[in-house]
Order: C-alpha cells, then structure tokens, then sequence
C-alpha cells in the first residue's frame, strides 16, 4: 500500500539494530532536535518500537563520543594527529598500493559490518574483489547469519528465508530454536505474544539452555544442553516419522534424501536423545505431537543454533522438520532464521562476504566470476576465496596478512578469543579504522581513523530478515567532517586510480547493484529509490514489471532452487558437541545478549536509560553448581577458559541449566581492564563450512575471586 504523506520535519527510517527491520519516524524540530517513533504504516511494527529503538535518537543527539575528523599518525609509537581527508586518504592508498606490489592483493583486507547500508557494501566489495583483486573482505554477520545462510543454499538451493512476518498470524506453532527472540528480536516477539493472546491454540515451543524471558508463552521448554540440539531434532523427527505425522506425497514430489535421514534417525531412541540432551522424554513426545498435529508450523532460529562448530547440521537438523511434514512454502510454514543484524541479509545481496559474488553469485563458478568481471571492467576476479572474520585475524597475526580495513564494527570486543584479535591488530602493519565513534577498542591500534556519518546523517537502503528492502532517507548532516561510509569508500577507490566509483549519488550504486541481480533468483531490477519512497519497503524478488509489495513467500509451487528442483534432506551424524568437557574446565559457558543493549554497546552504552536494565555483565550460574564451589550471590567469580580469564559478579539463578553459565557478550573493556570481555574467554572453533565461530560452547572453570 502506499503511504500517508508526512509533514514537514518528519522522515522515515529504519532501525539500525535488529534484523526485525522496524519502521521508524524520525521527527527533527526547528532547533535540530530528534526525536523517533515507530511508523504506523510500516507492515512489520504497526507503530510499535522495543526500548532500544524507542531510545535511538539518544545516540544521535549525542555527539559527545563522535569522531569529527580523518586521524593519522606515520608510525606505530606516535599518537594520531588530524589531517584533512586528502592525507587521510592518500596515505592510506599510497600503503595498500605499496603493500599490494610487495606482497600482493591478498595481503590487504577489509573486514566490514552486518549494520552497513547496501550501498555501503556494495562499494567496498567491488573495491576488493573488482579492483584490488582479492576476496578478502568478510563481515561480522561470519559471526551471526552464515550457517544459517549455507544451510538454506545446501537444503532450498539458495540462500532464501522463504516465509514473512505475517505467518506469525497465520500459524499453529511456532517452534523457536537457540532463539530469545522477546529480548533480541522484541517486536517480532510482540508479534508472537499477540498471536498467542488472540489465538490461545497456538502453540509455542522454545529450546533453550536458559529459561529465558521467551518462555514466559511457552507451551513446552526444551531446556537442553548446550550442543545437543542436532539429538533434539532428531528425536522430533523419529517421532513424526513413527507417528505417521510426515507428508508423504511432498516427500515423494519435492524432496530427496529422506530414506537415509530416516534411517539415521530411527538409530536413536528417544530415551537415549533424552539422556544426552538433558531433558525428559515426555517434553521431546509432547513438542513432537504438537508439530506433528500442527495443520501449519514455523521454525526460527538464531545464534544458539548458527554459532557453532556444526552450526549449520544444527540448521540442517532443523530445516529437516519443515521438509519431512512439507511445511513450507504455504502461509504459516517454513523455516525462518532470525537475522541478528538490520542489513546482514543486504550484505549477502552484494555478496560481500569472502566466499560470495553480487546476486548469490557463486566464487567457484568461472561463469559467475566472468559475468561480475565483465560488468564492473576492473580487474580479472580472483578464484581464491577470501579470509573470512576468524581467519583475518589469524592472518594478521602469523603475517600473512599485512593490511586491514575495518569499518563499522568492533572485532575486538565480538571476535571470538578476543586477546587473540588483540594481539593480531597489534602486529598489523597497517590498520585503517573506519567508524562514528571514539568508543571502539580497535581505535587504540588505528593507524588511519576515516570519521563516519551515523544512521540519520546518510540515505540508503537495508533489507531485514523477511527479504524486506526498506530505504532510510537522511534527516540531519553528520558532525564535523565525517562522511557517509559509502563515500568514503568511493572517494578511496578513486585515490587508488580506479574507475567506476565516481556515483553522484547513493541512488546510483543501488541502481548499478539492482542491475547485477538481473536473471539471478534474487532479481530486484525492479526496484529503486523512486519506488522505494512511494512503497516504503518491498520484498524480493522483485524484477523488473513486478507491482504491489513484492514476493511474501517463495516456493509456493514447492520448486526450489536446487538443480532438480527438490528440496534435499541431509543427513549427518547427531554426534554434535563443540568441544568435549575436560575435568579442568568442567562447566559449559554459553554467551548472548541481554535485552537492553546492542552488540558491543558503541551505540547502546551511551544511553542511560538502557544501563538501569542490567548495568553490569553477571554471569549466570546455578545455585547447586555454586555451591559446589562455595560462590555466593554477587561474590566476584573468576572464570578461566584455556583461552582467557573474565571477573565478573556472579548471578545464582535456577533459570540457567545446571553444568552452564551464562555471560553477555556487550561488554569489552572498562577503562583499562579488559576483565569483563566474555570473549576473552570463547573458543575459536569454527563450523567447518560455514566457518562461523563457536560462540555458544566453551568449556571453562568458575571460582570465587578473593583480591590479593
Ligand atoms: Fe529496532 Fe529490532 Fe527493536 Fe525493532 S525489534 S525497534 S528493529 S531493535
């Protein structure tokens, strides 16, 4: 539909935190002051707003942390000085030219953020990839979204969510795995609760180590073990498969692979799936008969599932229950991964992750390759894929790589065995840190910081987790010289003497990437600003001669984008623990967010009002394991990994599974001291395709801390 005119002074706009995708109103007022709403007529909110976007106006309005203008400093042991953005970015085009010819383009990288407007992405990956010759460029959704994206192309064909937000309403059960959605994905979960209240038949079942504030609806709590969800799933499956509760005609039609799931399922009893995941049986019979008697499901998922070392069999094992019942592509069906970041799914469009190409295109098809290589005319593009998020700072650190950009995110605070990260930014030659704010911890080990615009301060367009393309129109100017990412980029390239970066205007790169997607299965030569501002937010596909909103739903007629067009139901041993308990470290930390703030606080840690929710990291432990090890509530606990130490205070709470502990993951250093960062403590396993990290399973010890 289209939308009401708004006064003067008025803007739309979307949230720039979670992959939910709320549409936003920012008002600013003659004197410059903002203030923000939720849009009324955007169909993902409907108006309403979780406490973190109610707030984002804070985080504009307050410029106190803000970088104004480009720093340098020519060596290692001298502070930054300012320099205009000529020398900022001469010199930094002079040093990659130079590190190019010594050691080649793979010993540059760019290491960029799920929080990037496409038209941001889209530059910085034709820069590496098109020009520069190397596809070293990842991004921080390595760490949030890849599993779940590798197991939709191994599964569907294609990385493609195939349902939208309006299932919620129309579904019978709603399965959510490895998710706390009503503290990470709020209004997403408004919706859910909604649903529930009007339709008390509706059922919800949640997975989960925790009793989170999600099971507050649950009709059932899974309350398993940290990585056994692969058993879980299993188990649910043997069930519906011996109950009779599968689809045999779409199993028959539309998919391949089921005889041998069925056999590997069937190898473990239900007892046995129980005993291993920690729950009772009657919990896994009762979750099995409410999706087996379901006319209609939904499965969500987030990080409890992705972060892992077999995150994406964890997503297999889960797309697998839409696929044996056919619940998929039919209103109220499908498998839905939650997007933790506002425009993760964006950053796939362009292709800017190390193993992608714009479109979906693939790296190791020379078809592909040529297809991009004659489009953007650069340079010839590389068949090796790129270092991803992990492998750059392993890179950094052993020497291989000399030079890295990172722009608009906070490695050292979300990397997995951040000292590690810490150490790797210390030995880089060159470090180039793009951003808005003076908080990042990576800015002590910047040798360029390139000031940024903000959300407001720029126009573009972000796509959320439904394939939801929403455009963000600019409301005020950035503060002192910091420019928009995507014209810091551009302006870069240009240095560096390439061609094909002189855009007037962010419309023009969203027209050159629409352009790219045309014939490929997420076509949108349909859509452009002009569009974009009339509809405020479309789904793709969207060729060109769609009209309306776009595509709600995909594999309606159950032809997927596999080659034989079935969907495949793999198969994988269930033997699925990331890494194995050590009598040394005999309890399992898993980490996550908390409800008030956002990744590593840069944005969220500035407003007030969102500390008061839980202004200090705890972790969570449970009374009994507590007592075992003489800790009290609020005593300072010392958690040691064979990675790291953390001190933090310690929380006794019955909600977290015995035999694990919970930190958040928001905090890094406080001032100096870097004791509060969980990921001092995290593992740097990744899954072996998806090569996302295992942020969800390291085994570590507790004890009570006693200065001096
Ligand atoms: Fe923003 Fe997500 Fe909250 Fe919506 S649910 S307001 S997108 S943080």
């Amino acid at each position: 539909h289209q939308h009401n005119k708004l006064p003067a002074g008025s803007y739309r706009s979307t949230c720039c935190y979670c992959g939910v995708g709320c549409g936003i109103i920012v008002n600013r007022d003659r004197q410059g002051k903002i203030s923000v709403e939720g849009d009324k007529d955007h169909p993902v909110n409907k108006g309403m707003l979780c406490s973190k976007g109610m707030n984002l106006h804070y985080t504009v309005m307050d410029t106190s942390d803000r970088l104004y203008y480009p720093e340098m400093r020519y060596n290692k042991h001298l502070p930054r000085h300012r320099v205009s953005w000529d020398q900022a970015l001469d010199r930094t085009a002079a040093v990659f030219k130079q590190m190019i010819a010594q050691y080649g383009p793979d010993s540059v990288a760019f290491y960029a953020s799920g929080q990037c407007l496409t038209e941001e992405y889209y530059v910085v990956n034709k820069l590496i990839k098109g020009f520069i010759g190397s596809n070293n460029i990842d991004t921080n959704s390595r760490l949030c979204m890849s599993s779940a994206v590798a197991a939709y192309k191994m599964s569907l064909g294609e990385d493609s969510v195939p349902g939208n937000y309006d299932d919620i309403e129309q579904t019978d059960c709603i399965f959510v795995a490895g998710a706390n959605p009503a503290w990470c994905h709020p209004i997403l979960w408004r919706r859910i609760e909604a649903a529930k209240a009007k339709n008390p038949a509706l059922k919800i079942i949640v997975s989960d180590p925790r009793v989170t504030q999600s099971c507050a609806i649950a009709d059932v709590h899974l309350q398993l073990m940290p990585g056994t969800d692969i058993v879980l799933h299993h188990a649910i499956g043997r069930i519906l498969i011996e109950t009779g509760r599968t689809d045999q005609h779409f199993l028959q039609e539309h998919t391949e692979g089921f005889a041998k799931y069925r056999d590997t399922v069937m190898q473990r009893s239900i007892s046995s799936a129980a005993a291993i995941c920690g729950i009772e049986e009657e919990k896994i019979y009762s979750a099995a008969t409410m999706l087996g008697n379901a006319g209609t499901f939904m499965t969500m998922w987030t990080m409890g599932l992705n972060q892992s070392s077999v995150g994406v069999n964890k997503n297999l094992s889960l797309i697998n229950l839409n696929l044996i019942t056919g619940k998929i592509g039919k209103p109220g069906c499908g498998p839905f991964s939650l997007t933790g970041q506002p425009n993760a799914m964006g950053g796939r469009e362009v292709g800017g992750l190390s193993n992608m190409l714009p479109a979906h295109r693939v790296l190791d098809n020379p078809a592909h390759r040529k297809e991009v290589e004659n489009f953007w005319g650069g340079t010839a593009l590389s068949d090796k894929p790129g270092l991803t998020a992990t492998e750059m700072f392993e890179a950094l650190n052993d020497g291989r790589l000399k030079a890295i950009w990172i722009m608009c995110t906070n490695p050292l605070v979300s990397l997995p065995d951040a000292r590690m990260a810490e150490a790797a930014l210390q030995k880089a030659k060159f470090v180039v840190v793009q951003e808005i704010s003076s908080r990042p911890e990576t800015l002590r080990y910047a040798d360029v910081v390139l000031p940024a615009a903000a959300w407001t301060e720029k126009e573009g367009t972000m796509t959320n987790a439904e394939r939801r393309i929403t455009y963000l129109q600019k409301v005020n100017d950035a503060p002192g010289e910091a420019l928009p990412d995507a014209e810091i980029i551009c302006r870069f390239a240009r240095k560096m003497g390439f061609h094909g970066f002189d855009f007037e205007q962010p419309a023009d790169i969203y027209a050159e990437h629409t352009q790219l997607t045309a014939g490929t299965n997420i076509d949108i030569t349909g859509v452009n600003y002009k569009i974009l501002k009339e509809r405020r937010s479309l789904q793709w596909p969207y060729p060109v001669g769609t009209t309306g909103p776009g595509t709600p739903r995909l594999f309606t007629d159950h032809k997927f984008y596999t080659s034989s067009t079935k969907a495949i139901i793999h198969t994988f041993s269930d033997d699925n623990r990331s890494v194995r308990p050590d009598p040394a470290f005999s309890l399992i930390l898993t980490t996550g967010r908390i409800r008030d703030q956002w990744h590593t606080m840069t944005k969220t840690g500035k407003v007030s009002k969102l500390k008061q929710h839980i202004p200090a990291p705890l972790l969570e432990i449970h009374p009994e394991d507590a007592e075992q090890r003489q800790i009290r509530d609020s005593d300072i606990v010392e958690v040691s990994s064979a990675n790291g130490v953390v001190r933090v205070k310690a929380r006794l709470t019955t909600s977290i599974k015995k035999g694990v502990v919970f930190l958040p993951m928001h905090w890094g250093r406080i001032l100096d001291n870097d004791l509060s960062r969980a990921n001092n403590l995290t593992n740097r396993l990744v899954d072996k395709i998806s090569k996302q990290p295992d942020l969800k399973y390291t085994t570590v010890q507790v004890q009570s801390y006693k200065k001096g």
